[in-house]
């Protein structure tokens, strides 16, 4: 028997079904938390502005939230924009992890992704949890920095595309 009709005999090449059914499908936003409103980006920084130096929580838009984070206090200082790639968070959702109990804001781009704070020295290598070690990173930017410093990762980040782009030229 030829090997490739023992293949089709032995039905390889037929994708199983049910490993696609099975696969993991791209989360969502709504899978990750319960949003209950959306607020304007003045709106939200002009709270965030109003109460960051008081513990209790206030409502905006009928939802109790604290708005004293040094996450909130990052937007509001650094900038809405990630310091790597230039997404800008446009406006903030009400939000709730699933499992919580109280909501927050959390600080969004139009393409959907969340926006973080980041530390500029990170926490591992001695960095302070202080607003002067912050700044705004979208959370596809986080991700990759992951606990590099931003120096370490802009070297690393040049140094991928340095090598992407001269295998494109090498190809071209
Ligand atoms: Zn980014």
């Amino acid at each position: 028997m030829e090997a490739t009709q023992e293949l089709q005999e032995n039905k390889i090449y037929k994708p199983n079904p049910k490993k696609y059914a099975n696969r993991k499908k791209k989360k969502t936003i709504e899978d990750t938390y319960d949003i209950k409103d959306t607020v304007p980006l003045e709106i939200g920084l002009g709270f965030i502005n109003t109460f960051k130096s008081t513990k209790e929580r206030f409502p905006l838009k009928g939802t109790p939230i604290k708005f004293n984070s040094l996450r909130l206090r990052t937007f509001l200082e650094k900038g809405c924009t990630c310091k790597v790639c230039g997404r800008k968070g446009t406006h903030f959702k009400i939000q709730k992890n699933k499992t919580d109990r109280q909501y927050h804001i959390g600080l969004w781009s139009d393409d959907d992704v969340q926006m973080t704070k980041d530390h500029i020295i990170p926490k591992s290598a001695g960095g302070k949890d202080a607003i002067d070690n912050m700044q705004t990173l979208c959370m596809k930017c986080n991700v990759a920095k992951g606990s590099q410093s931003m120096e370490e990762f802009l070297k690393s980040r040049d140094k991928r595309w340095k090598i992407t782009h001269s295998l494109k030229h090498l190809n071209s």
